[in-house]
């Protein structure tokens, strides 16, 4: 099957994020966008997941569960897994390595844990936007161990990125692939990335950011399996 895809966008759950930014509005919007393929990827949380995937399951269109990690060296790394429980357990041990600090919604924005019908069910209250403790080698062997995706970032922002962090890639992080932003060019990038594949996304804080970029690949399923290979045999396509 013909996949469009994009895997990183934020729901309500991200401090960052709009309060329009529910999961059910996301998928709506992606849907209309042409996106057949989606991952929720909020900070340090997997906690709307499962009220995307309902929101896209009514769309029609397929989700993967993600997380946009903080590494302790303060950089950005998202997680792609094929279920919930995966994203859950994933989800638990940042929890665990968050630092102990409360959300203050007026500063740092709310963080709605919602349904799929935008019904709030909570605020979350640790603060997502902090980093974890975990370093990359430690968030690569979870991700890995549970048969996830690991994803460098927007590399080409000047914070958050494993460049603006560490400088650049040493090859030793166990990425799978690279993320750039629709503003960067591949052509600048392709001579720092170690030959890794590159992967567009909207990171979308605004409904209207969705559908701005994507990625397109044929792939037998839109799994973390069928990914891993169409990205190794550079079979994933981009503006
Ligand atoms: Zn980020
Ligand atoms: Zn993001």
């Amino acid at each position: 099957m013909h996949y469009r895809f994009d895997l990183h966008m934020h729901s309500c759950l991200s401090p960052c994020a709009d309060l329009g930014n529910s999961p059910a509005a996301l998928a709506k919007a992606a849907k209309a966008a042409g996106l057949n393929g989606v991952m929720l990827s909020d900070h340090n949380s997997s906690r709307n997941s499962q009220a995307f995937a309902t929101a896209c399951q009514r769309e029609g269109i397929d989700a993967l569960f993600g997380i946009e990690i903080t590494t302790a060296e303060e950089f950005h790394v998202l997680a792609v897994f094929d279920t919930l429980t995966q994203a859950e357990q994933m989800t638990e041990m940042i929890t665990a390595t968050l630092p102990k600090r409360i959300n203050q919604p007026l500063i740092f924005g709310d963080q709605f844990v919602v349904t799929a019908d935008d019904e709030i069910e909570e605020q979350e209250w640790h603060l997502l936007s902090a980093p974890t403790s975990l370093t990359i080698q430690e968030i690569e062997q979870r991700v890995h161990g549970l048969n996830g995706l690991l994803i460098a970032c927007h590399i080409n922002r000047p914070c958050f990125s494993v460049f603006s962090q560490l400088g650049g890639l040493s090859g030793d992080e166990g990425f799978d692939a690279v993320e750039l932003s629709r503003q960067a060019r591949k052509i600048d990038w392709m001579p720092k990335i170690l030959g890794l594949p590159i992967l567009r996304s909207s990171d979308a804080h605004n409904l209207a950011m969705i559908g701005q970029i994507w990625n397109e690949a044929e792939l037998e399923a839109f799994t973390v399996q069928h990914l891993r290979k169409a990205l190794k045999e550079n079979r994933v396509l981009n503006p």
